[in-house]
Parts: C-alpha cells; sequence; structure tokens
C-alpha cells in the first residue's frame, strides 16, 4: 500500500509498483528504473491535471512519449512519470495542404503506416519505435533529411501544457517565443502533446543497401562526403563503421526520396566513386518499410549504452582520420555517419530552436557494456574538438556543456531565458538555467 496521494484521474490512468503494467511502462529502452507512479494520460486536459499533481508530490518528474531517449530522462527512480503513449492520434486534418495532426506519444511507425494510404509522409529518424514527442522536439534527422530537411522544420504548430499547467497552443501568431523553443530546444521547455506538421506527397523511395570498403587513414569517409556535396539533393545517405577483418568496412544505407528505377540506378552507381564495393542491394520500397511496424516494442531498459555525437562540414583529410580513430579504438564503438546539408541549410540558424545549418555530416557514437562513458570519451575526444556543434537528440549524458554544443551562443541563451519564463521552479527538468 502507498502514501502517495494519488491525482484525481481514473484508476486506469494510474499505475504503481506492483500493477500489472508497470514491467512494461518503468524503464526507457537504455535504461531501467523505479517510478513510484507511473501517469498515462488521455487528453490535454488530463495531462495537465497529471502534471500539476505532480508537482505537487515534489518529486522528480518525467515526460516521456516513446521512450527511446537516450539519456533516461523519460523516467526516473522514486519520482513520477507523465506517460503520454495514450496521446497517439494521427490525423489528417487537410490533405490539399498536407497537414497533418500528430499526437505526441504516437510511434513514427504508426504515423508512417497511417500518412502512407494517402500518399504522405513525415521524414522523422530511421527507427519506427522513437515517439513523436521527443524527436520532433528535438530536431528530426530522418531517411529523407536532405530532400525534406529536418521534423521540426515541418512544424506549423504545437500543442502544449506549461509547467504550471496552463494549455497553450504555439505557432507563427500565438507565442512565437514558445514556438520557436519547441522546434529543436523543447525538451525541459513545455510538454508537447501534439503537433500539426506539413507533410510531403511521398511514392516509393529507392534504397541502396551498399558494403564499402573503408581504410584506416579516412580517405573513403571524403570521398564519401564530397560525393554527398555535389549529389541531388533526393539522396540521404547513413553508414555504420565497424572492422572488417584487418580493414575496416562501412555498412550504408542510402535513400533516394521518390525515385525512379534510373535515379536508384544512379545512387547506386556513385559508390563506386567512393571506395571498393563489397556488396549492394537495390530496392524500391514504400517509406513505411523504412520505419515498420516490426519495429514497435517495449521497452524495458533492453539497450544500454552511452551515446554522444558531433556535426562537421565537409569531412576533410584530418577530420576523417580523426572518424576512423574512432572506429580502430580498443574500447570499439559503433560508429554511425549521416549526410546532412540539402534542405536542412535551407533554414536560417535562428528560424528555430536548431541552430546548426551549415554543416553537412551528423557523427554519432555509441560505446556499449561493458564499456562505459569514460571510454566514449575516450574514443571521442579528438574527434570532439574537430566538431562545430552537436544534435541534443544523439547525447545520453546531458548537462551544461552538452547544452552548450547543441545550442551554442545566442540559441542557448535564448532557450535559457525561456525556461526560466515558461518553467521557472525547472518541474520539467530542463538544464539549469
Ligand atoms: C534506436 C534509436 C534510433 C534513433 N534514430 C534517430 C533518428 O534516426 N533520427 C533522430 O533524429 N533521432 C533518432 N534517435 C534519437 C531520438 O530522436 C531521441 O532519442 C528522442 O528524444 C526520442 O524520442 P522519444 O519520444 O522516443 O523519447 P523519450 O525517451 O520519451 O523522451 C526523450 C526526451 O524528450 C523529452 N520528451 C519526450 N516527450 C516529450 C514531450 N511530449 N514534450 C516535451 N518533452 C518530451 C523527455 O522528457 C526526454 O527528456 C534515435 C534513438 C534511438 C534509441
Amino acid at each position: 500500500m502507498t502514501d502517495l496521494v494519488l491525482p484525481d484521474l481514473a484508476r486506469d490512468r494510474l499505475v504503481l509498483p506492483g500493477d500489472p503494467r508497470y514491467a512494461a511502462l518503468r524503464s526507457t529502452y537504455t535504461t531501467r528504473h523505479s517510478p513510484a507512479l507511473v501517469l498515462l494520460p488521455h487528453d490535454a486536459r488530463e495531462v495537465a491535471t497529471a502534471l500539476e499533481h505532480a508537482r505537487s508530490t515534489g518529486l522528480a518528474i518525467s515526460v516521456r512519449s516513446g521512450g527511446h531517449g537516450l539519456s533516461g530522462r523519460s523516467s526516473n527512480d522514486g519520482g513520477v512519470v507523465i506517460d503520454l503513449s495514450r496521446l497517439n492520434e494521427v490525423t489528417v486534418l487537410d490533405r490539399a495542404s498536407r497537414l497533418v495532426r500528430v499526437g505526441a506519444g504516437a510511434r513514427w511507425a504508426e504515423v508512417a503506416g497511417a500518412l502512407a494510404p494517402v500518399g504522405l509522409a513525415i521524414s522523422a529518424g530511421d527507427h519506427g519505435n522513437v515517439g513523436v514527442g521527443g524527436l520532433a522536439t528535438g530536431g528530426g534527422v530522418g531517411w529523407l533529411v536532405r530532400s525534406y530537411g529536418l521534423t521540426v522544420d515541418h512544424v506549423r504548430a504545437v500543442d502544449v501544457v506549461l509547467a504550471d499547467g496552463s494549455l497553450v497552443r504555439a505557432d507563427a501568431d500565438h507565442e512565437p517565443d514558445l514556438y520557436w523553443a519547441m522546434r529543436g530546444g523543447g525538451q525541459g521547455m513545455a510538454v508537447a502533446l501534439a503537433f500539426e506538421i506539413e507533410a510531403v506527397e511521398l511514392g516509393h523511395v529507392g534504397v541502396a543497401q551498399v558494403v564499402v570498403e573503408a581504410d584506416r587513414g579516412g580517405a573513403m569517409l571524403s570521398r564519401w562526403s564530397e560525393v554527398m556535396a555535389a549529389a541531388p539533393r533526393s539522396w540521404s545517405t547513413a553508414m555504420f563503421l565497424a572492422p572488417h577483418g584487418r580493414s575496416f568496412a562501412a555498412q550504408v544505407t542510402a535513400v533516394v526520396a521518390d525515385a525512379d528505377e534510373a535515379e536508384l540506378l544512379g545512387l547506386g552507381q556513385a559508390f563506386q566513386d567512393v571506395g571498393q564495393v563489397l556488396a549492394q542491394q537495390l530496392s524500391m520500397v514504400p517509406y513505411p518499410a523504412l520505419v515498420p511496424a516490426a519495429h514497435l516494442h517495449v521497452n524495458l531498459g533492453q539497450q544500454p549504452s552511452h551515446t554522444t555525437n558531433g556535426l562537421f562540414g565537409r569531412l576533410d583529410a584530418r577530420a576523417s582520420r580523426s572518424l576512423m580513430d574512432v572506429v580502430a579504438h580498443p574500447a570499439q564503438p559503433l560508429l554511425q555517419l549521416r549526410s546532412l546539408g540539402g534542405a536542412v541549410n535551407d533554414v536560417a540558424p535562428d528560424a528555430t530552436a536548431y541552430a546548426h545549418r551549415h554543416q553537412e555530416v551528423l557523427a554519432t557514437v555509441t560505446t556499449f557494456p561493458p564499456s562505459g562513458r569514460r571510454h566514449l570519451d575516450a574514443a571521442w575526444s579528438e574527434a570532439a574538438d574537430l566538431a562545430d556543434g552537436a544534435y541534443t537528440n544523439f547525447e545520453s549524458e546531458p548537462g551544461p556543456r552538452a547544452h552548450d554544443r547543441a545550442f551554442p551562443g545566442g540559441t542557448g541563451r535564448r532557450l535559457r531565458d525561456l525556461r526560466a519564463r515558461f518553467d521557472p521552479e525547472c518541474v520539467l527538468g530542463g538544464d539549469p538555467v
């Protein structure tokens, strides 16, 4: 029996330890936790009630959408979790203008599956189990990133609950500061309930799965960077790098938006200029095949890991060499490179709280047990010195330094000022003001 005062919500909205649902709700994808209470609000009013109650307990509060955040901040030990998974609507508001309303608690596989039958898509990451709320408040680097830009670039309005429990709609005309902040710096600012997003018309996408030999010195990475800089913006590529026998290999997934067969063949051909192609497979698939419902799963802390990242311009010899040093590090980190540029860089740096609008590459590095954060930092430190900013959503250890990398200069100062205005008591656990 708990002495925790429970909020005025229906019984099925409350999940306490001992409840059969607790096991599937206590943790995140990367971290295991034991909150005192998980709340499952079903609408905006219930989210406000949940937040007001959580504040009154004085306990730590976590806000969760999909539970795929790398920091584990969407759960806690001994506190209250507000789990938004019941707010998972996907509604086409206006097919002509492609305006879609997406609940923060939906997963991107659900969004893709609901929009494909009407010929629409929202580019939003590479994994179908990631939640709308975390990704769409931080950025959104997806399979169509060079043609479509970031997810936040297409957000036209956000409905939020502020830390004081008030419901607010933020768009270009109402609460424009909040609208700016929620597109890139929204975590710890307010609780996003739903986003109105302008989707794109999308038929099939062309996908090339390519394995390319990578050299220790990084020449292949520099060639890839040059090829992508000259590539049509309909191309986006991502690669994992790993040791391969006595050498190294890049496992590349390259996507052409709205492709025809000729473009797909052109994409496959382009890798001949990148390095020795060890294997290649080309296919045309509907967009949901890239973020399939098969990705959906319960989060049980099953993937403990430490992750950080850096943004880079064109990969010159020094940067490429340094990234290959990461791959060769004894801690055996997993390095992923994604091409940026294209539509991402059409947006002005001060238009949204995601300010990085000139970089061309996102590098994400992860270590898995038994390697820990110390090993990650050791492997990454030289590359970190060459990086030009970072993406908040691929950082597992938030804090002032990570904040400054993700939100440099005036962006960081504006976010801190707005957090002091919208959440002065730091109820939502944003980085210290
Ligand atoms: C396997 C995997 C693949 C990924 N792939 C990509 C990718 O391709 N592209 C990409 O851009 N990112 C990717 N990410 C990173 C992902 O965008 C972030 O981890 C994102 O924060 C996860 O969102 P979520 O709702 O699932 O997370 P949660 O764990 O629910 O939340 C993460 C953070 O956001 C806050 N938050 C959650 N919901 C809200 C809300 N509604 N309002 C305000 N704050 C909220 C939480 O409090 C927490 O601090 C990936 C992560 C993983 C683990």
